[in-house]
């Protein structure tokens, strides 16, 4: 996926429902860039809160 493409993430918090989670993985890759490419990023891109994000049966899972 491009960086371009994120316009939402989950931070996971580590449940365990939320592994796999695209939203969550969005999250990471964030965090893997540097802060001039990673703020403007987060701060266009909507967090789910992860309890919403699990409520909502992780419509943005991606299967193995
Ligand atoms: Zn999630």
């Amino acid at each position: 996926m491009s960086e371009n493409g994120i316009t939402h993430y989950c931070l996971g918090n580590g449940e365990m429902k939320c592994d796999g989670c695209q939203q969550e993985k969005n999250w990471q890759t964030l965090n893997q860039m540097p802060d001039a490419l990673r703020k403007p990023l987060q701060a266009q891109a909507q967090r789910i809160d992860d309890t919403d994000c699990i409520l909502a049966g992780r419509p943005w899972r991606v299967g193995a």
